[in-house]
């Protein structure tokens, strides 16, 4: 199925529920970065959490996830929008730990300590910062302990990844619940042991019906609507125009040493790979071809 983002509104109230199949927005992640296998269910699930709460934001606001654990992958960085576009990496791309049980080792690739640092620009004169403690390192465990106790609003996440046997993401996506003023303490009960019962969100995806499944399973005996919000992408905003705040911090010095002995200022957006080229001071940049070459 493609991939697309709803909210649930369940007619007993006071849940705000925000569901996203993200398949196809992390595997392009996946073939920009060339992402190791647990790189890629890292940053997927990053990418899907990112994306469920910009969904909360709106106009031209955003929200910076950034995961500083002590694990072989180095930072985790995601930025979701209201416009559902995403973009993300991972330090380490080429990073891989071995599975566990079976399972994709989230937590051990990501660090299991170290802080989630988030990041939400609201078109404020200042970003509000808060930076709570990695509680597992599996992303979604840290993403609701942020909602619940940074913002106070309890909060459970679900995130998933299914990479397949040749290494590319068969099904991602990814849950959020928050329970709001007034909601009954049933409800709220109900809909954790359902989250918990489902076992992972990719196996409500591939199980074939898609986000509706999973909402399906984890609003289980609850009356409830579907709202479609549109199609997640990976979309970056790296421009000419920023890089040319990048040129600036570079000094016109090195600018030019940079010139004379390579032809060319090279840079390359952290955030979606692409690589711009600059053959002269004066003249523009110009992208350097796809990130991944095209192939995937
Ligand atoms: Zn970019």
């Amino acid at each position: 199925m493609a991939d697309r983002a709803v909210a649930a509104f369940p007619e007993a109230g006071a849940l705000l529920v925000r569901a996203a199949e993200t398949t196809d927005l992390v595997e392009e992640a996946r073939r920009r970065h060339g992402t190791s296998p647990t790189a890629t269910a890292a940053l997927g699930r990053a990418l899907t959490g990112a994306l469920l709460l910009g969904t909360l934001l709106k106009g031209d606001a955003s929200v910076l996830l950034q995961w500083r654990g002590d694990g072989p992958l180095g930072a985790v960085v995601a930025e979701g929008r209201p416009d559902l576009t995403a973009r993300g990496y991972v330090a380490r791309p080429e990073a891989d730990v071995p599975p566990r049980g079976g399972k994709i080792d989230v937590g051990a690739a990501v660090g299991r300590s170290g802080d989630l640092v988030v990041v939400k620009d609201l078109g404020l004169k200042e970003p509000y910062v808060s930076t709570v403690p990695i509680q597992t390192g599996e992303i979604g465990d840290d993403l609701a302990y942020y909602l619940t106790v940074s913002e106070q609003i309890p909060s459970a996440v679900g995130l998933g990844v299914f990479i397949t046997p040749e290494y590319r993401v068969g099904a991602a996506g990814g849950i959020l619940v928050q329970a709001l003023p007034g909601a009954p303490d049933e409800v709220v009960e109900r809909v954790a042991e359902n989250l918990e019962a489902l076992g992972g969100v990719t196996e409500g995806i591939r199980a074939g019906r898609g986000i509706e499944g999973v909402l399906e399973r984890v609003l289980a005996g609850l009356a409830y609507r579907v709202q479609p919000l549109g199609t997640p992408r990976f979309r970056c905003r790296c421009s000419p125009g920023r890089l040319d705040a990048t040129l600036a911090a570079l000094g016109p010095d090195e600018a030019r040493r940079l010139l004379d002995e390579e032809g060319v200022i090279r840079a390359r957006c952290a955030f979606c790979g692409t690589e711009w080229v600059r053959r002269d001071l004066d003249g523009p940049w110009e992208r350097a071809g796809p990130p991944g070459g095209g192939a995937s």
